[in-house]
């Protein structure tokens, strides 16, 4: 039986049949297994009722039961459809996999519950949402060129591992994806997700260009040159690419800012030549880009965001001293949104393509001026008294979007899917074709295209069966 499904499986062994050669695969076998008393003659499943044997021959024994024999010629009956299939000799049939839910991947520490703030929500009025939360580091991704993304999670839920492996529909990103501390660079991973085709907030692209700040300062630079310095007050700054060319002083005291780093590493006040020598040195063991500003004598700090058309201003106050108000103990203040603000944060939330979540940061200086030095995307971290608040309207905004998202869908003809047998096929856990059981390995719009060039694709996706697979820490070793 193996042996025949193994040439069968094989296209051009088919395509090269004989005439009549499936129907004689259709006969009764003779080596059965010698069946209990049984006047029932054996029946071919396909080809109609049988005569009864006439004569039967000794060495061909009866079959115990007409069900026996039909469910073991319509396996063999079956393993030439699907094989025909497969080979493009016969129509194929149809299956058409209507999928509950969406699944929305939420990219934060487990301390920020993102399941709740979506519960009893509905997608496009059908779908259920499946929050899916983990860490950068509690994740991998496996992309295809023909669109589906899949997600490998393996998390500690009350002391078990779990492992799941599912296909997002949608991500919502709450962490940094690079920082130059140790094992903090997931860039791999956001352009896993871009090749995968997934829907996010803030846009991949926007995400993976923020992952050095001199790259997104640049952006900053001509939005400077734009409004000019009055309307966007831009810190000076200069940037090194690497610590050679260190050489050239700035006028002191500075801030050398080395890599691409956050919470205040790697910043140092740098007072005079010497120890700007010293910090040089160090760089040379980093092997990244510095930049340098001058140290602004700060009164406080300030902060706008916007959450969609949501903004919101922040002032933050250094308690315990330090020239870092993120370092030691600070007093942080909503403030009034001005025009002014609103400008900066909008005009920022433009560049790669637009932010749909961003913060622009800046110090307020002594001299009463202000010195805009930074912008952060959908990973800045929230903070004041109205953090529930944000959340809630990141989380509607991630809905409204997975619903846009729904409704392009809908609206987009789809490619006919089919559920196509092929070598293998039926095995448990592999699925053939797509989408995938569930219906969620659909490519997004953008690799449609690409698939229906091809006449007949044949992919074979060794995914589990279901979308959301768990396993317990004991059942991945075993
Ligand atoms: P976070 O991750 O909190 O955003 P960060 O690592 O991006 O921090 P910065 O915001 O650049 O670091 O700097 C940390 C703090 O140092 C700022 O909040 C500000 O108080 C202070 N600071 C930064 N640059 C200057 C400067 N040029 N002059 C004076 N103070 C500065």
């Amino acid at each position: 039986m193996n042996y025949l499904r193994r040439r069968l499986s094989d296209s051009t062994f088919i395509s090269n049949l004989p005439n009549g050669y499936m129907t004689d695969l259709q006969r009764p076998e003779q080596a059965q297994p010698p069946p209990p008393a049984s006047t029932t003659p054996a029946k071919s499943p396909t080809a109609g009722p049988t005569p009864p044997a006439t004569s039967p021959a000794p060495e061909r024994k009866p079959q115990t039961s007409q069900s026996t024999g039909a469910g073991f010629f319509s396996s063999i009956t079956n393993v030439v459809k699907q094989t025909a299939a497969s080979a493009g000799l016969v129509e194929q049939t149809q299956v058409t996999t209507p999928k509950k839910f969406k699944i929305l991947l939420v990219i934060d520490e487990p301390q920020q519950e993102w399941a709740k703030l979506f519960r009893g929500k509905k997608v496009h009025g059908d779908y259920d949402i499946k929050v899916e939360q983990a860490e950068f580091n509690e994740i991998n991704v496996v992309a295809q060129a023909n669109g589906t993304c899949n997600v490998n999670m393996q998390v500690l839920r009350n002391g078990t591992k779990v492992m799941r492996s599912f296909k997002p529909d949608f991500v919502l990103i709450r962490q940094h994806a690079f920082s130059m501390t140790q094992n903090e660079d997931f860039r791999n991973l956001i352009i896993g997700l871009q090749y995968g085709g997934v829907q996010t907030i803030n846009s991949l692209e926007s995400i993976y260009n923020l992952c050095d700040k001199p790259w997104a300062f640049a952006q900053l630079i001509n939005t400077h040159r734009k409004l000019g310095a009055e309307k966007f007050p831009l810190i000076e700054q200069t940037f090194y690419p690497n610590y050679k060319e260190m050489v050239s002083m700035p006028s002191f005291p500075v801030v050398v800012k080395i890599g691409h780093a956050h919470s205040g590493i790697g910043k140092v006040k740098v007072d005079n030549h010497s120890k700007f020598q010293d910090i040089a040195s160090v760089v040379a063991l980093t092997q990244t880009y510095t930049t340098t500003e001058p140290l602004i004598d700060s009164k406080y700090d300030i902060r706008i965001q916007k959450i969609g058309t949501d903004y919101k201003a922040y002032m933050r106050t250094s308690i315990s001293g330090n020239w870092k108000t993120n370092t030691g103990s600070a007093m942080l203040e909503q403030v009034a949104m001005t025009d002014r603000y609103k400008l900066w944060v909008d005009t920022c939330a433009e560049i790669f393509g637009g932010l749909a979540i961003c913060a622009v940061k800046a110090i307020h200086g002594k001299d009463g001026r202000d010195y805009i030095t930074e912008v952060v995307g959908s990973s800045m971290p929230l903070v004041g008294e109205h953090q529930a608040e944000d959340r809630q309207l990141i989380a509607d905004m991630v809905l409204a979007e997975m619903n846009q998202s729904a409704e392009k869908e809908a609206n987009t003809p789809q490619r006919p899917t089919t559920i196509q047998p092929s070598q293998g096929a039926g095995q448990k856990g592999e699925i053939v074709g797509e989408p995938t059981k569930n219906g969620a390995g659909r490519p997004p719009q953008g690799a449609q295209g690409f698939l229906s060039q091809r006449p007949a694709p044949k992919l074979t996706l060794k995914f589990p069966a279901e979308d959301a697979k768990e396993k317990t820490h004991k059942d991945f070793h075993s």
